[in-house]
């Protein structure tokens, strides 16, 4: 008998299609050659592809448990593949699935005979954890599961890394719903997500009032779009070379009746979350546009201004993108050069085939690419030559002193460098001081852009932003330092 599949005699409320010859054959057999060729019978209760119990197989175990006064024993873990989607995109559905029966075998060798590991969801497995001593003995298992998973796999000649995060719902006593279980395991999970490298994450009710508060937030971000509540900050970016005025980037903010100016970091995540980052996305675009119109009918002689707006994934890869980008040019006759879109480097670490197109798409309309919060996102060479991007944005980051220590300058020369060879321009954002201009100047960083300038400011005061004597204000040396 393999550990995989057992009879349900020893299970207590174990699916009866556990123990049915059509999955629990003898004598052994590896679950890879098993699960490669799944019976197209599988029964209910059983996952086809891995062979694992599947939701309903779960659901019926854990009633069980909690109607058999062993809820003090048991533990629930979520899990999910921080990575599959884009195993799946890259290298195919065929592969996703040779991968979701690798972890599935893992998952079996960190567990015990009698715990149920199920899968419940296209890369999400859960697992019942029984006759647990104590409920720390959930986070060991926890822990283990999390190495085990964090190794490398062989994917036909491809080795890839699918590292999972996990909740934990450590003593189920207080409850009586296998829904509420799944939900707060899952709930942690999401928690876990948030926390790169952290093993597990343990379901606490706080989690559930931030939950809970997150929902009513996507409620009012809706009411804010309908009332047209997001507006555009504009901070001025500037060529390093002689202190010119190169453009400026557009920076979302939210007007709130009662609290007043938030900055993205309240709103963003949720936003991002529920995909109303594109209809914010788009309020923010238009009215930083109107602005610039309003300012060329003011000063009709002005030079043209050069907008930058930030994208986030969820936005930059959709169609409707193209489709906004093409009706916004026409609509305030802006010349699309006179447009760069800003994508976070993050998001585009290990991009996928189709991706490549939709850059490839964009640019073809004209506009230009910058990696945005560039040193965060463990690009590879070959992705970054692979994009066509136009520059590279150094994470503020970089700039900032940090622990006690003075801000990074060998690593930002590198990137400038770097960035130069490849052909990009390469932009600092956060200057806040007068010696950093000047190292960036002796870099030959491209444009520059932060507090040492100027601050976002309101479309109110975007005439003066443009009217700003930067030049003479610190350009008077010719080398940055005033
Ligand atoms: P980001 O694109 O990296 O923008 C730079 C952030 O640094 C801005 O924060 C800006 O106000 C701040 N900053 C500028 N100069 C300095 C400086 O010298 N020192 C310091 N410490 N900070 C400086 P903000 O406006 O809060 O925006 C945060 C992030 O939100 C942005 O980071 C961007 O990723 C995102 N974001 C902003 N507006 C939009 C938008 O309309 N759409 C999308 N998708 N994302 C947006
Ligand atoms: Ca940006
Ligand atoms: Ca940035």
């Amino acid at each position: 008998m393999t550990r995989f599949f057992r009879p349900s005699s020893s299970i207590p409320g174990a699916l009866p299609g556990l123990s049915s010859p059509a999955v629990d054959p003898a004598p052994a057999v590896p679950l890879s050659d098993r699960v490669t060729h799944p019976s197209p019978l599988h029964p209910p209760g059983v996952d086809g592809l891995t062979g694992l119990s599947n939701r309903t197989g779960l659901e019926t175990v854990l009633q069980h448990r909690l109607t058999a006064d062993e809820a003090d024993r048991t533990a629930v873990l979520s899990l999910d593949l921080d990575f599959f989607t884009r195993v799946n995109d890259s290298l195919g559905h065929r592969a996703g699935n040779a991968l979701l029966v690798q972890v599935a075998q893992r998952l079996r060798d960190a567990t015990r005979p009698d715990d149920v590991v199920a899968r419940i969801g296209g890369d999400e497995f859960a697992v019942c954890l029984s006759g647990l001593e104590a409920a720390e003995h959930a986070h060991t298992i926890a822990a283990r599961i999390y190495d085990r998973l964090e190794q490398p796999m062989a994917l036909g000649n491809q080795t890839v890394y699918t590292p999972a995060s996990i909740g934990v719902v450590a003593d189920l006593t207080p409850y009586d719903s296998v829904e509420v279980v799944l939900r707060n395991a899952n709930t942690a999970l999401n928690e876990a997500k948030d926390v790169p490298h952290r093993p597990y994450v343990v379901y606490e009710a706080a989690m559930t009032r931030r939950a809970r508060a997150q929902l009513s937030l996507d409620t009012a971000l809706r009411q804010a779009l309908d009332r047209s509540e997001f507006v555009p900050f504009f901070q001025p970016i500037l060529a390093l070379d002689d202190g010119s005025l190169h453009g400026v980037e557009v920076l979302a903010r939210w007007r709130h009746p009662d609290d007043g100016l938030l900055t993205p970091d309240t709103f963003l995540d949720i936003a991002e979350d529920t995909g109303l980052i594109v209809p914010i996305g788009h309020q923010v675009i238009r009215k930083a546009c109107d602005a610039v119109c309003a300012l060329r009918r003011r000063q009709p002689g002005a030079p043209p201004l050069s907008l930058t707006a930030n994208f986030s994934r969820q936005e930059f890869f959709r169609a409707e993108t193209y489709a906004f980008l093409t009706d916004l040019f026409d609509t305030y006759d802006l010349p699309p050069t006179d447009f760069t879109m800003e994508i976070s480097e993050r998001t585009v670490a290990g991009i996928a085939a189709e991706d490549v197109t939709a850059f490839q798409n964009l640019k073809a309309l004209g506009v230009g690419i910058l990696l945005d919060d560039f040193g965060t996102g463990f690009s590879s060479l070959q992705s970054l030559r692979r994009l066509p991007v136009d520059g590279l944005k150094i994470d503020k980051g970089l700039l900032a002193d940090t622990n006690g220590q003075s801000w990074n300058e060998d690593l930002i020369d590198l990137i400038v460098q770097m960035g130069h060879t490849l052909g990009h321009t390469v932009t600092a954002e956060g200057v806040e001081r007068t010696d950093q201009l000047h190292a960036l100047r002796g870099m030959d960083c491209s444009y520059g852009q932060g507090y040492l300038f100027a601050r976002p400011a309101p479309a109110s005061a975007l005439g003066s932003l443009l009217a700003a004597p930067f030049r003479s204000r610190f350009w008077r040396t010719g080398r940055g330092d005033s």
